[in-house]
This record gives structure tokens, C-alpha cells and sequence, in this order.
């Protein structure tokens, strides 16, 4: 929590719930990301939160931006980035919107499958591409599982047709898993890269590009290392698996860009137990699952939470969301201890919201507005 944002709060008390972002935050972790990693070009994942100032504010530092639709596109080129610096890093495409991101400039394409290649041939001619390889995601707090990503011999296949299909095949990307806490994962994922670079030079193919991906953590319940140790187990995979010749670099960070700038305020609607023997106490907040805490499904992001009374005695507490789904439960399993002296109509802070929380929010769920921002 920056002094900035609490001041913030404190002063406007802004209506609940709401999204305050600071963008100095956002500055300073962008800046350190490029000073750990200075061979790395960076593109920040609009989707992790695609307000149009914090996009403004790294188009201004110089960033590049990796985007999932033609909303996201438009988005960047209205808040000042070229097209030249933004890749479409989303596998699966309608044909419709690769021609329109090759319409407004757009030349850099991910896929990790034939179908999405023959798109790419026909509707973004010349384009240079990059396949993506399968990962585990194993020690992902996030996982992104196999749903992206193909094996390496096909990886290695796709990217040889891709150049008989008249397209640049300029690189490969992996992404480890979001919220990666397992440094070693890069070194797995570089040394398959290096395998198949030379796979493809054999080929023939002037292949010329990695791209890391996303997967820097942010700070949640549990401490994590900081991005000079990532940037330092990236490094080391890089110069292990591919000696002086370095090719390329891209690094994607959404939530180890903008993770830590945000703080969740919402109120509690509710205090209850479930019997007259139940020591558990379940809290309801006026924000829950559907309005923008949608990666505490399974339990997997476990937020910091802050209270006035943080100072008294804590017990046990199941936290829930306020709409008539059951499924929008945000801990039960957690082991969650809030004050004994929380009242109805306290505000709770939810720390390191700035990822992946108003972008999930719904509409108009039960009648409750979508996630308000304000960017500071
Ligand atoms: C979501 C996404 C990212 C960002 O991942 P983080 O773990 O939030 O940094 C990067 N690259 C691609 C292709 C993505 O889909």
C-alpha cells in the first residue's frame, strides 16, 4: 500500500467497491524489469489491466504491448503505441480480426497450430511469427496448462511450414505459468527453446527470436524473490543453453508490471455464522468473484487483506462475495483470520489488485456494476 494510494482513499473516499491503481508503481517496476533484463524488449500483457492510462504511461517509457483481440489494438494505438510495437501474442484468432490487426499495421504473430498458421499466410502475408511450445506450468500459482502451445517436433515442423507458406518464422515463446514461484522453470523452458533453434538451423531456418513470456510474481500472502533473482535465473538459462550467440529477447509481464500498483477498497455488507457452536465467522464484501476477485477461484491468489482493526484480536473467517452465486466464495480453505471486532459497513483493503481484476469483472451480474478504477 503506497502512502499515495491511502491518502487517496482516505481523502475522496471513493464509493465501493473501486480500483485504486498507482502509477508510479507501475513506472518503478517497469524500470527495474529494464535494468535486470536489459537485453529484453518488453511487452506488457494489456489484458492484465488495459486501462488506457497505465498503456499511455508505458507507451511513453517506450514499451512494446502484447495483445489478445482488436480491442486490445485499438486500445494501444489510441493511447500512442505504434504498430510496429505490438505483437499478437493470443494462438487462437479469428481470421476477420488477423486481417484487421494486419490492416493497421500489426506484424508479429504468435500460433502453435497448422490451422492458425494457414490463417496467418493467407490474411497477414509476409508477418513475422513465433510458435508457442507446451509448457507444465508446474509451480504456477496461475497455471495456463495445455490449453497453449504445441510439442517441440511439431513446434519444429509448424515453423519450417510457416516459411513455405511465405511467412517470417522469427521465434519461439513459452509462457512458465502465471505467478511463477519456481526460479528453475526458465531453464526448463529455455533449454526445449535452444533444442529446437537447433533443430531449426539444421533446417535450414534463420530463427532469431525467444520469447520468455510472462510469469513475474506479485507480492500476495506469500513473500516471493524479486525480479533481479528472475532476471538472473532468465540470464543464466539464456547463456547456459545458448552461449555467446543470444538471440532476441522478449519479455511479457502483466501482473509483475502492475500486480503491486493496485488496492481493492470494498465494504462489508455482511457478518454471520452459520450456528450458535461455530466459531467461523463469514464475512461478505461488497466485491467477491464476479466483480473482479475471479483468480481466487480454487483458492489460487491468495490477497493480502487489511482492515481499521487490524490491531485486535484475530479468529477464522470464510470471505464472500455478495451475489446469489455459490460458486462466489472467495476463501474457505484458506485459513483467513480477520479481527474479532469487524463491524458491518467496515472498509477492507485488498492489497496487490492491480492485475487481472477489473479486466475479470462482470457487467452487470445481479445488478452490480462492473469494477471502478481510478488510475493516480
Ligand atoms: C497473460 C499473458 C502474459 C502475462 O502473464 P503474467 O504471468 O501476468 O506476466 C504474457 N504472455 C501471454 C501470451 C499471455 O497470454
Amino acid at each position: 500500500m503506497t502512502a499515495k494510494i491511502s491518502r487517496f482513499l482516505d481523502e475522496v473516499q471513493p464509493p465501493t467497491p473501486c480500483l485504486v491503481v498507482d502509477l508510479d508503481i507501475i513506472r518503478d517496476n517497469y524500470l527495474s524489469i529494464r535494468r535486470w533484463l536489459p537485453l529484453a524488449e518488453v511487452y506488457y500483457a494489456v489484458k492484465a489491466n488495459p486501462e488506457s492510462a497505465i498503456v499511455a504511461m508505458l507507451a511513453g517509457m517506450g514499451s512494446n504491448f502484447d495483445v489478445a483481440s482488436p480491442a486490445e489494438i485499438d486500445l494501444c494505438l489510441a493511447a500512442g503505441a505504434a504498430a510496429d510495437n505490438i505483437s499478437y501474442g493470443n494462438t487462437i484468432k479469428k481470421k476477420v480480426d488477423i486481417a484487421y490487426a494486419h490492416a493497421k499495421g500489426v506484424r508479429l504473430f504468435a500460433f502453435d497450430s497448422e490451422a492458425e498458421l494457414e490463417k496467418l499466410a493467407e490474411v497477414a502475408p509476409g508477418s513475422r511469427v513465433f510458435c508457442r511450445i507446451l509448457m507444465t506450468c508446474d509451480g504456477a500459482e496461475w497455471p495456463l496448462s495445455r490449453k497453449f502451445g504445441c510439442e517441440v517436433d511439431m513446434a519444429r515442423n509448424l515453423l519450417i511450414r510457416a516459411r513455405d507458406l511465405g511467412l517470417d518464422p522469427y521465434g519461439v515463446s513459452f509462457h512458465v505459468g502465471s505467478q511463477q514461484t519456481d526460479l528453475a522453470q526458465w531453464d526448463i523452458a529455455v533449454g526445449k527453446t535452444a533444442m529446437l533453434f537447433t533443430a531449426l538451423n539444421e533446417a535450414g531456418i534463420d530463427i532469431r527470436m525467444v520469447n520468455l513470456g510472462g510469469g513475474l510474481p506479485a507480492r500476495y500472502r506469500t513473500d516471493v524473490p524479486g525480479v533481479d533473482r528472475y532476471a538472473g535465473a532468465i540470464m543464466d538459462a539464456m547463456t547456459r543453453h545458448f552461449g555467446n550467440n543470444l538471440p532476441a529477447m522478449i519479455i511479457e509481464p502483466g501482473r509483475g508490471l502492475v500486480g503491486d500498483a493496485g488496492v481493492l477498497e470494498s465494504e462489508i455488507v455482511l457478518i454471520s455464522r452459520k450456528g450458535y457452536d461455530e466459531d467461523v465467522r463469514w464475512v461478505y464484501l461488497d466485491v467477491g468473484k464476479f466483480g473482479g476477485l475471479a483468480e481466487t477461484m480454487d483458492e489460487a491468489i491468495k490477497y493480502r487483506i487489511t482492515t481499521p482493526r487490524d490491531a485486535d484480536a484475530a479468529g477464522p473467517v470464510c470471505l464472500a462475495g455478495p451475489t446469489c452465486d455459490s460458486a462466489d466464495i472467495l476463501y474457505e480453505k484458506a485459513g483467513y483470520h480477520m479481527p474479532v471486532t469487524l463491524k458491518v459497513g467496515d472498509r477492507v483493503r485488498i492489497l496487490t489488485t492491480g492485475a487481472y481484476t477489473s479486466s475479470y469483472s462482470s457487467v452487470n451480474f445481479n445488478g452490480f456494476e462492473p469494477l471502478k478504477t481510478y488510475v493516480i
